[in-house]
């Protein structure tokens, strides 16, 4: 045991200025960090606090706006899956910035924080560069770049390789060109950057890192395109160095035999991963099978049904997914879950060679009934060039196809339910703003629903926002229909970054398994929201299988940090820090208006399949919310109290 001041940690933040040019580099604060432990929750304190500087930010393109890219205490360490880092930011796609006739007077929603993680190798090369966070302010004047080596970043000018000419104008290379660009020039670096569609501010567009990890949902490819920059360089040697070594590989390979015993387990749903991945849930969601035996949630038709023709099911089921895997191609320090695999096409207009497309991909783009497997493929790779998360341009193509169908679209062409060509056309006119259709769509909903009440479309606005799930500021429902679990649809509307976003808590095997009542159902998403803030906050993986309570995970974290906790205050971390982010996001407008809207079509039944009769319940999902707050210790309204903030002491009293 030395006598260093972090343990696990690098323990430095960079804070970079591009308006001003500067960077100035400060010791981390190891107080926050035993409150909020890293990655995530430490991000969110940032943000909080930039925003408590300037009030509300109004527009998240602006210079104003603050963009974070880190790790935490665990990135880097022999733990399974720790190779998870944190982006957080506030979204230019979750925005509504004026009350709206059509919203019944909902209150204006700015933008939430977002926090996206990402795997592959950047956030432990970051580490390895010296650096837990780079915490990146204003707007350079011209297109730059960071570098960061052993302990020094660098604010660089963009070269003129990164960027090409299309249709007049100059933008930003794909993500793999800049990758190897850069790489070519900073040896055994890694890179995370925009793409073309950051570039022109599409608001859904991500960053990537290793070709094809991303930090996908919320818009930070906007937000480094609205700053002039391009993209992050890291490299570096320097490993964790940790309070009490030798505790610490004993209590890590107890963790590292638990993680294998459990994927190994035949009744855990995360011993299917290394094989089929997240692609397991597609037969789950259609044919069931599984814990509640009846499948049919795996939307189609913009949400219309969560069940149809099984003969074109198999075209896209898990069995043809795996007809093209090829070896697993995880992320930096992953072990034994190992859920993503590399995947190619031999023939035909799709052929390539890349990754197998995730569940949530393929399940949102069925939804816009895409039925061809090697499209599929072909446009997740395309999604992963430009920088476009795959989830928000499935809600937002599900939604331009039904207005064009239903006869709402102003346009001769457009998106079409079934035609990956069109989608693929519509992809590329969005990331190159190449016409009307691509400038519209790269908004956030809610202006591309003003835009197409004052175009004179042929319909009226309720009829507009029928058909788009993301209007009042939603951030896109993921692949789960959501009519038929109540509890899910209660987890989507309170995602702390907004709504339709799954992963902050996951009901689906608890309902099926028989969870119900608005106060149990209330209580499992607090709680595994609660989780979720601690697996981002400690750089590990939503997969990760092992409780963060169990004895072998404390004493583990604590020989690598020197910092103890126990069950009870570690789990208080969670709860601050998903309150502290409901803070900040009760400052950029959100109260109980957001999370109560139902968009309208959800109040419709399934008409097919084992859960026909379904729909959300707005009654019901008032009374979930009404327990759900008391949950949190928020008011009724969904507000945060300020002294809150200082009983988990953010604030001082
Ligand atoms: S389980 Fe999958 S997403 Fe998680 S760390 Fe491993 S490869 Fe990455």
């Amino acid at each position: 045991m030395a006598d260093k001041k972090f343990y696990g940690y690098a323990g430095r933040w960079a804070f970079v200025n591009l308006s001003t040019g500067e960077v100035a580099i400060k010791e981390a604060d190891p107080e926050l960090y035993r409150l909020l432990i890293g990655g995530r929750g430490i991000q969110a304190y940032l943000i909080y606090q930039h925003l408590k500087e300037r009030g509300a930010l109004k527009d998240p393109l602006s210079p104003a706006s603050r963009i974070i890219v880190g790790n935490s205490s665990l990135n880097d360490t022999a733990v399974p899956t720790a190779g998870r880092g944190s982006c957080s930011f506030i979204s230019p796609f979750t925005y509504s910035p004026a009350e709206k006739e059509w919203l019944e007077r909902r209150t204006p929603v700015f933008g939430l924080l977002t926090h996206s993680s990402c795997g592959g190798l950047f956030p432990n090369m970051l580490k390895r560069a010296g650096f837990d966070q780079i915490i990146i302010d204003g707007r350079a004047e011209k297109p730059v770049r960071l570098l960061v080596v052993e302990g020094k970043v660098e604010i660089i000018e963009a070269e003129p390789e990164l960027f090409e000419e299309i249709n007049g104008h100059r933008v930003l290379r794909r993500a793999s060109e800049t990758t190897d660009f850069l790489s070519r020039k900073h040896p055994d670096s890694s890179t995370v950057c925009a793409g073309p569609a950051g570039w022109n501010q599409v608001a859904f567009a991500c960053l990537t890192n290793d070709y094809h990890r991303n930090f996908g949902r919320g818009g930070a490819g906007a937000v480094f395109g609205s700053k002039n920059l391009v993209a992050i360089t890291a490299y570096g040697r320097e490993l964790p160095e940790f309070y009490d070594r030798e505790k610490f590989l004993e209590k890590s390979k107890a963790v590292d035999e638990s993680v294998k015993k459990h994927v190994h387990d035949p009744s855990w749903t995360a011993s299917f991963r290394p094989e089929t991945g997240t692609t397991w849930w597609l037969d789950r969601a259609f044919n069931g099978g599984y814990l509640g035996k009846k499948g049919g949630y795996l939307p189609w038709h913009n949400f219309d049904e969560g069940y149809f023709d099984p003969e074109l099911y198999r075209k896209v089921s898990t069995a043809a997914f795996l007809e093209i895997a090829g070896k697993h191609k995880v992320c930096n320090r992953c072990r034994h879950i190992l859920c993503t695999r590399s995947a190619a096409v031999s023939s035909g207009p799709y052929a390539h060679e890349g990754v197998r497309p995730e569940f949530e991909t393929i399940a949102l783009w069925i939804n816009c009934c895409l039925t061809d497997r090697d499209g599929i493929f072909y446009l997740n790779h395309l999604c992963n060039e430009f920088g476009v998360d795959t989830m928000t341009f499935g809600s937002v193509m599900a939604g331009a196809m039904e207005l064009r169908e239903k006869g709402f679209w102003p346009f001769s062409d457009g998106p079409e339910f079934g035609n990956v060509e069109s989608m693929i056309r519509a992809l590329e006119e969005i990331v190159y703003q190449r016409n009307d259709v691509g400038r519209l769509l790269a908004r956030p909903t809610d202006l591309v629903i003003d835009e197409l009440i004052k175009s004179g479309a042929r319909a009226r606005p309720e009829e507009i926002v029928r058909c788009l799930t993301t209007a009042y500021a939603g951030l896109g429902y993921a692949g789960i229909e959501p009519k038929v679990f109540p509890g899910m649809f209660a987890a989507y509307a309170t995602s702390n970054r907004g709504r339709g976003d799954h992963t902050y808590a996951w009901t689906i095997q608890a309902e099926e398994g028989g969870l119900s009542g608005a106060e149990n159902l209330a209580a499992y998403v607090a709680g595994s929201q609660t989780g979720k803030a601690l697996t981002d906050s400690l750089g590990l993986c939503d997969f990760f299988t092992e409780d963060f309570a169990s004895p072998d995970f404390l004493e583990m974290y604590s020989a690598a940090t020197g910092i103890e906790y126990t069950a009870e205050s570690l789990k208080e971390c969670g709860r601050r820090i998903y309150t502290l982010e409901r803070y900040v996001n009760n400052m950029q407008g959100r109260s109980r208006q957001y999370d109560e809207f139902v968009p309208p079509k959800f109040t419709e039944p399934l008409t097919a399949g084992p859960q026909a009769g379904k729909a959300v319940d707005p009654a019901y999902h008032r009374e979930i919310l009404d327990a759900y707050y008391r949950q949190w210790r928020w008011t009724n309204e969904g507000l945060v109290p300020a002294k809150l903030l200082e009983e988990y002491r953010i604030e001082k009293p």
